[in-house]
């Protein structure tokens, strides 16, 4: 927190050097970008409402420096976006179209697992598996955004395998668009960690080429996520603008 010294204690305290004030300018980042992620979590911006640099920075007591900073982070982490010559917005996204974003995603995995379970070779399922393996030893550090880039990560290996790139590219815009909604499943509901246990029946089902039960194992995995996400999109839309808390 910023506290103005007196010009007698300024002049007595030595000037801290680079490398000290390098050091609290990352501090004051984790911390704003800490505060922020919460006030987007708790759907505290109204969607689709500019997120005020400025507001903020006085809020927090700090430069405007720090808050971009933190800003472009949150922006690449999906909880805000970014309008190019414009600045940061929060999320506008309805409970409809994160339904609509989860079905449109479950009918693009299982396709894909399909034509994987025809087309992969023995070592690209290998590769596969090492992306779950990476996703397990996160689970350990408890890191909740990169335990999400690992799920989305898995996916995004598992619909590989279907050697069908158009299907890879629109997995690939699914997930950036539902990338805050997996993100807070994990924060908020830590029990779904027991979806490492749903990923390793899905490799279970690909190891014996089983189509039918390993899409419909995907099936079950991306509706329970499903339901968070939506649960979560309609409590804090209905947090904003019916004032109840959740
Ligand atoms: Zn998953």
């Amino acid at each position: 927190m910023a506290r103005r010294k007196s010009d007698r204690e300024a002049n007595e305290t030595t000037e801290p050097d680079a490398g000290e004030r390098r050091g609290r300018a990352a501090d004051s980042v984790e911390r704003v970008y800490a505060i922020i992620k919460d006030l987007a979590i708790e759907y505290q911006f109204r969607p689709g409402q500019k997120i005020n640099e400025a507001e903020l920075a006085a809020q927090l007591s700090v430069s405007r420096t720090p808050v971009r900073a933190a800003l472009n982070r949150l922006e690449r982490d999906g909880f805000v976006l970014t309008v190019p010559n414009k600045g940061f917005y929060a999320r506008d996204i309805s409970p409809d179209s994160v339904r609509e974003l989860y079905e449109l995603r479950a009918a693009v995995e299982r396709a894909a697992f399909v034509l994987a379970c025809q087309r992969a070779s023995d070592g690209d399922l290998e590769t596969t598996i090492a992306a779950w393996e990476r996703h397990n030893d996160l689970a350990e550090e408890g890191s909740w955004a990169n335990i999400a880039l690992a799920d989305e990560a898995f996916h995004m290996a598992l619909t590989r395998l279907s050697k069908n790139t158009q299907m890879e590219l629109a997995l690939e815009s699914i997930s950036l668009r539902i990338r805050f909604f997996r993100r807070i499943a994990l924060e908020t509901l830590p029990q779904r960690s027991k979806s490492y246990q749903e990923h390793a029946d899905i490799i279970e089902a690909l190891r014996r080429r089983d189509a039918v039960g390993g899409a419909r194992l995907i099936e079950q995995h991306i509706t329970l996520s499903s339901a968070h996400a939506v649960e979560v999109a309609t409590r804090g839309l209905a947090r904003i603008f019916f004032g109840t808390a959740a």
